[in-house]
């Protein structure tokens, strides 16, 4: 699944190719995406010049002068650029022409979605609610500390929760809690402010690694039929359970947790 390092990986890799190009044709072949595209919004795009692509979270900001188109990846969805005479193969539902290039979207499992926002995006409901940006001076170990007082949620579903915080998918709440040392299933409330700042820090140290990583697979979001870059990362305990723990050699532990695959370490891990 895309997570916030991915998406924020396509921004960069699409933006210097369309930023300032007008849009010469939207092809849509399948709008039935996690909700449907609007139908008006062929009309409101086409001829239109592409402003500026910012991300929010997980979704994408396209601005032109009368609004916003938002896309999100869902759970299987890319873009890349691909040469505007390129044949669509299946699952790619939807083109932006920009003359001799195009921007596709390919959505194997549809729950991604393209939309139209008017007005301030960041007021629209899917963009009101959201906590800060990981990555931004706005997360910081005090906030942390003072919105998990008296929650008795497991610190894994509270770093996982986008109301308190943006982009802190499975794989990093993962990581960031064994580098931190802090056991998934505890009650986010026992967290010391110790804690919160090694957490802090190691969020954002996993997120940012990853992103900078994702640039040196920039190149794939060109061309043919390039998977665009969802990149292979080095990790400590996602994907690992049953394996050695890279500080003490012990078996690090696989459980279920909201449906979720969470790795630690009995003994590393307080
Ligand atoms: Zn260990």
């Amino acid at each position: 699944m895309p997570e916030l390092p991915e998406v924020e990986t396509t921004l960069r890799g699409i933006m210097p190719h369309i930023q300032k190009r007008k849009i010469s044709k939207v092809v849509i072949r399948q709008p039935r995406l996690r909700w449907p595209i609007p139908d008006e919004l062929v009309g409101l795009v086409e001829g239109q010049q592409l402003l500026n692509i910012s991300r929010r979270g997980k979704y994408l900001l396209f601005e032109f002068a009368q609004g916003y188109a938002l896309i999100h990846l869902g759970m299987s969805g890319s873009l890349r650029i691909v040469s505007a005479n390129t044949p669509a193969n299946a699952h790619d539902h939807f083109d932006w022409v920009f003359g001799d290039i195009a921007l596709r979207y390919h959505d194997p499992r549809r729950f991604g979605c393209l939309l139209w926002l008017e007005g301030e995006p960041q007021e629209h409901k899917l963009l009101a609610a959201l906590g800060p940006e990981p990555l931004t001076e706005e997360f910081t170990a005090d906030y942390l500390y003072k919105r998990s007082r008296k929650r008795t949620q497991a610190v894994k579903q509270f770093i996982m929760d986008s109301h308190l915080v943006v982009g802190v998918g499975n794989i990093y709440a993962n990581e960031s809690l064994f580098m931190s040392r802090i056991k998934p299933i505890r009650k986010a409330g026992t967290l010391t402010r110790q804690n919160c700042e090694d957490l802090v820090r190691n969020i954002k140290f996993v997120l940012a690694r990853s992103i900078e990583q994702g640039g040196t697979t920039l190149r794939d979001f060109v061309g043919g039929d390039g998977k665009p870059g969802y990149f292979k990362q080095q990790l400590l305990v996602y994907g690992r359970g049953g394996e050695a723990c890279t500080e003490c050699g012990k078996f690090l532990k696989e459980v279920r947790m909201n449906d979720r695959t969470t790795v630690y370490c009995v003994d590393c891990q307080k």
